[in-house]
């Protein structure tokens, strides 16, 4: 009946047509411009058929349909009126508004995912049949977008505003026994049953056994709430819903006002409302940044899966040297995965806290149901403490875990590499210390390279795997390899010191130091930061991260970069370290930590940090907010634009994605290249230029300075 390259029509027995979606030459369906074009199409020739008595649709691919092809909105986000997204958007509502009016009765086969407008889609048709395999969603939040084919229409209307606000504001994927429960979904049947399931339905429906008329009816029309009703659910969740998303994330509270401003309209209005509240928060930064951060993501994941499909064997056994809280960490996270680990130190004590430490992990995953205690026994039982090399030739990597002191490393480096088989890849989850300088303790440097945790290992997605002079690629494809197995996201870096995270995180911490030392108040500074968005505040930070561990880093940095990273003066962090003040690790650093009611350290203000910086630090002062954001991000995006000129990191996306996923940077603001093109180059360059009297830090590299006069950006 139809046959394009994204969607065929074709006529079973019983007056049942079948549209399937199968978009040639990708891996996954989606509504890019073809599918919308030819769904238009598929439908004017079903609309006007007199012999079709229903329609089944389905997918020929794993996925049913991922959403929206993001890549065509891109250029239409951030602009002043969403760019005229509206428009964009129009075709498809054209297209759901007629498989939703067809003289037939439709049902949907979903064999996969189905989110975005892949679940627009299944709540336009009558009937909705699930396989146990498949997840459903509305994740357009997440991207800091509301759902724009109908979603925030007809999901309240199917399945009642609270799962709708529900859905819709957590952006989560939910599985097929939930869809079920809510009411979005009308069976869940195992995958070989699926299509025989659909086709029973909709017989059923042809043969007036089920009204399909009446689910239009609900559909169409407006919510059935009373007045009361609507301002109790509506108004509630968004009081609830914004303290969750914070003031930075305005799409989860448009998605809610759209719904109670359409919770009295019938479907065409519904949609008009939907269509201008998708128009607004398309042309918010916001939506720009999050968007841009999917792609990146979606860039790394495939850098990843590249490098994965290189490596000539799978990790089946690991090991790590040091069961400290990187070891423990980095062998927690190896044996939940599937992966079991050999876990090594010198004393029983440290074997004893590493283990303890995934125990206390792995029962909170039980007392949350997300875990039986037989798999939490398996996953114990396949970490291996050992005070000795015994076995270690049977493991495929060796993660080196142990104190970051150089002479240790050296030493421990080369006496495991007696202990392997020549073919072991051995990685360092150093903070700092060059890979090249490592690997000298070597006999087989290119079997060697970083593999660069954060704290803690479990919460934190990024591992930076570092490629060091003599690193082979095979080294490099097990390490990514394994990173994915252990669900972190990877990315491959050049060897310096500090990498690339550490590298840039120090000079934003110098940021800080000089703001003290000219009499900023650190409590101020903190706020402004948090405000700005990051999670916490350069001392809460310092204090998180450990005075001593940061000491010891920053000595590393300033032998590495001595032109800009050497400091001059006593700072506010040598304050605290030499008063024994290492931040949340021993209950004092910039702030004092007592537990709090769950045992949590929860930060206090100290008057002791006043007195003890006092003699080393100007009087206190007011600072202008927009100084301290100025002061601390100019340092971190000039040795960022240095890492990324010199080809520490692969590209801008690279970068600014390792920085969120690495430290937490703000999402909405998209990375710090983001943050620039956001402020414009010639201002960031300008804004170097006032404060280059504080040093090599804040001067803008040669290369940002052509950016400026040229008016390019890092992202086009
Ligand atoms: P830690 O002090 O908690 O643990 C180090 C462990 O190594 C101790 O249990 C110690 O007994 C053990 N050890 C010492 N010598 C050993 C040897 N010869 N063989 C086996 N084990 C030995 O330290 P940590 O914070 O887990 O840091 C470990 C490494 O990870 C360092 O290189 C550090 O820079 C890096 N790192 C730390 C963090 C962090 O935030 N803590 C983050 C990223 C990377």
């Amino acid at each position: 009946m139809f046959k394009g390259s994204a969607i065929s029509v074709k006529m079973l027995d019983g007056g049942i047509a079948e549209m399937n979606f199968d978009l040639q030459g990708e891996s996954v369906n989606k509504f890019n411009t073809q599918t919308v074009l030819e769904l238009e199409e598929a439908l004017g020739l079903l609309d006007a058929a007199d012999d079709v008595k229903g329609l089944l649709l389905t997918s020929s691919k794993g996925v049913f349909l991922v959403g929206a092809d993001i890549t065509e909105f891109v250029p239409l986000f951030g602009k002043s009126d969403g760019g005229g997204v509206g428009s964009h958007l129009a075709k498809n509502h054209d297209n759901f508004n007629l498989l939703e009016d067809l003289d037939f009765p439709t049902c949907i086969a979903i064999n996969g995912y189905a989110m975005g407008g892949g679940l627009e889609l299944a709540l336009a048709c009558d009937f909705r049949i699930m396989s146990t395999a498949a997840k459903v969603g509305l994740p357009e939040t997440k991207l800091g977008i509301i759902p724009g084919w109908g979603g925030t229409v007809r999901l309240p209307r199917v399945a009642g505003a609270d799962t709708a606000i529900d859905w819709i504001c957590s952006g989560k994927e939910q599985r097929p026994d939930v869809a079920l429960k809510a009411g979005v979904v009308d069976g869940v049947v195992a995958p070989e049953n699926l299509r025989e399931a659909a086709l029973a339905v909709l017989q059923d429906a042809i043969d007036g056994k089920m009204d399909y008329e009446a689910r239009r009816d609900q559909k169409t029309e407006p919510l059935k709430l009373n007045e009361t009703e609507a301002m109790m659910v509506f108004e509630t969740s968004k009081a609830f819903v914004a303290g969750m998303a914070g003031p930075n994330y305005p799409a989860p509270i448009v998605a809610i006002e759209c719904m109670q401003q359409a919770a009295r309209k019938y479907r065409d209005d519904a949609i008009a409302i939907e269509r201008a509240g998708f128009e607004k928060v398309a042309s918010t930064s916001v939506a720009e940044s999050l968007v841009g951060l999917f792609l990146s993501d979606q860039l790394i994941g495939k850098k990843a899966k590249g490098w994965e499909k290189k490596a000539d064997k799978k990790v089946e056994r690991a090991a790590v040297l040091g069961a400290g809280i990187m070891g423990g960490g980095i062998a927690y996270q190896s044996a939940y995965k599937g992966t079991p680990i050999k876990m090594k130190d010198i004393n029983q004590a440290g074997l004893d806290l590493g283990l303890s430490e995934a125990n206390k992990l792995l029962s909170k995953q039980v007392n949350r149901g997300r875990m039986t205690v037989e798999k939490m026994g398996q996953v114990l039982a396949s970490i291996d403490p050992t005070l000795s090399y015994d076995n270690f030739d049977g493991v495929d990597i060796v993660v080196e875990a142990v104190v970051e002191n150089p002479k240790v490393k050296h030493a421990v480096l080369a006496d495991v590499e007696k202990h392997v088989t020549d073919d072991t890849v051995i990685a360092s989850n150093t903070s700092t210390i060059s890979i090249t300088y490592l690997a000298e303790a070597l006999e087989r440097p290119e079997n060697f390279c970083g593999m660069h945790f954060f704290n803690p290992v479990h919460a934190m997605p990024l591992v930076e795997v570092i490629r060091g002079e003599k690193t082979s690629d095979t080294a490099i494809a097990r390490t990514v390899a394994y990173a994915n197995a252990m669900g972190k996201k990877a990315i491959v870096v050049n060897d310096c010191p500090g990498f690339l995270v550490n590298r840039v995180l120090f000079p934003y911490f110098a940021g800080f130091m000089g703001l003290l030392k000219d009499g900023a108040d650190f409590q101020q500074v903190d706020k402004v930061m948090e405000r700005f968005g990051w999670p916490m505040g350069p001392a809460y930070l310092m204090d998180v991260v450990g005075m001593d561990t940061g000491h010891h880093a920053e000595a590393v940095m300033a032998e590495g970069f001595p032109d800009r990273m050497t400091k001059t003066y006593k700072t506010a962090g040598d304050v605290m370290f030499e008063n024994d003040r290492y931040g949340q690790k021993n209950g004092k650093g910039f702030y004092v930590y007592e537990l709090d009611k769950r045992g949590k350290p929860k930060k206090v203000v100290s008057q002791e940090s006043y007195d003890l910086l006092a003699p080393e630090t100007a009087e206190l002062k007011e600072f202008d907010k927009d100084e301290i954001i100025a002061r601390m991000m100019v340092p971190m995006a000039t040795e960022l634009a240095r890492c990324l000129e010199e080809g520490i990191v692969g590209s801008a996306s690279e970068a600014d994605m390792a920085l969120v996923y690495g430290v937490g940077f703000p999402p909405f603001r998209g990375g710090v290249f983001r943050w620039i093109d956001s402020i414009g180059i010639d201002k960031f360059v300008a804004m170097c230029d006032q404060y280059k009297h504080l040093g090599k830090l804040y001067e803008a590299t040669d290369a940002m300075r052509e950016m400026a006069a040229n008016g390019t950006k890092y992202y086009t």
